[in-house]
């Protein structure tokens, strides 16, 4: 895989084109566009790190593109540089006013143009890397809770839209105050990691989500999922759980590490106004199945409407 960082360069003249490919192109993958609409598109089909972009194009200018990109927010974090022949102050405020983050005038030297990008680039990676880490669980490595209630409610927004079925898996390992108690809070950690891991390697569809949702809570969130969808993500969740085969010897239910869970299931087409019923509806169901099955004797699934 390439690891390089990856610049959109939007440019109506093959020539300029040329000129930036060679400049940056050693360093960095490259990838072009000649017009607004490609520019989007190709934005869209792979997020870049940084866009160099013209200001004169024929139909829609840089400035459009600019705003466009910088209203959306899967690029909003992206810097823009306008690098461009309008070379006098009303352009060039005008360019930052829209947000970019920088404003070259052509023609550009090559190594100011490489320092310039270079300076941005390495700006960019350590925004990824802190937004990264403000979305994932320190221990476990999984989506945290902020990043789970973020993308249930995106999920649920797309799942209205699309009148798909959502649904949600929700776990508590059983015991495990008594688990800590027992065997010390280093090795409780070393158990949430492999349980962790038990969830993740149960989320298999690239748009599921596997969160840890509390201390020693678990969530896998199902977009286009139906209730047999969910109940195989828990059913493999709990014989994976078992498959540790992790001691526990103060468990009032096995002499293993084992969990319950909660499953349940949206069909937002049966709704009839976004009102009615919530996201978090759909989270408190879950919550109730999770409650019976602790109710009903742990290391188990109960799932709504079973
Ligand atoms: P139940 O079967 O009813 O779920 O019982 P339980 O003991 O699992 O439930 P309870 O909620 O009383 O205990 C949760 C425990 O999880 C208590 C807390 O010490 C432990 N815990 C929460 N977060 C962490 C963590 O990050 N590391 C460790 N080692 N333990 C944690
Ligand atoms: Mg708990
Ligand atoms: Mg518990």
């Amino acid at each position: 895989m390439d690891e390089r960082q990856t610049i959109l360069v939007v440019d109506d003249v093959p020539t300029n084109i040329l000129f930036i490919a060679e400049a940056l192109g050693e360093e960095y993958e490259v990838i072009f566009a000649t017009n607004a609409k490609e520019a989007i598109d190709a934005a869209t089909e792979n997020i870049p790190d940084l866009i160099l972009l013209d200001v004169l194009m024929p139909d829609v200018d840089g400035y459009e593109v600019c705003i466009r990109l910088k209203s959306d927010p899967r690029f909003d974090m992206v810097p823009i540089i306008f690098l461009t022949a309008l070379g006098d102050h009303e352009n060039e405020a005008k360019g930052l006013q829209l947000g970019a983050i920088d404003y070259i005038t052509k023609p550009a030297n090559p190594a100011l143009l490489r320092a310039r990008v270079r300076n941005h680039l390495i700006i960019k990676q350590a925004q990824d890397r802190l937004i990264s880490i403000s979305m994932t669980d320190g221990l476990t490595g999984l989506a945290n809770r902020g990043r789970f209630d973020e993308s249930f409610l995106l999920e649920w927004k797309r799942a209205l839209r699309s009148k798909a079925a959502l649904s949600i898996v929700i776990g508590d390992i059983d015991f495990f105050k008594n688990y800590n108690d027992g065997y010390g809070h280093i090795q409780g950690d070393e158990c949430l990691k492999q349980v962790a891991r038990c969830f993740l390697d149960s989320s298999r569809r690239p748009s599921d989500l596997a969160a840890r949702f509390g201390g020693e809570e678990f969530v896998c969130l199902l977009s286009e999922t139906d209730e047999n969808g969910a109940l195989e993500v828990a059913e493999s969740v709990i014989s994976k759980v078992r498959s540790l085969n992790i001691p526990h010897a103060n468990s009032q239910v096995a002499p293993i590490v084992t969990i319950s869970l909660g499953v349940a299931t949206a069909h937002p087409k049966d709704f009839t106004s976004e009102s009615e019923y919530s996201h978090l509806d759909l989270l408190q169901k879950a919550d109730e199945m999770l409650y019976k099955a602790k109710g009903e004797g742990r290391n188990r699934l109960c799932a709504w409407g079973q």
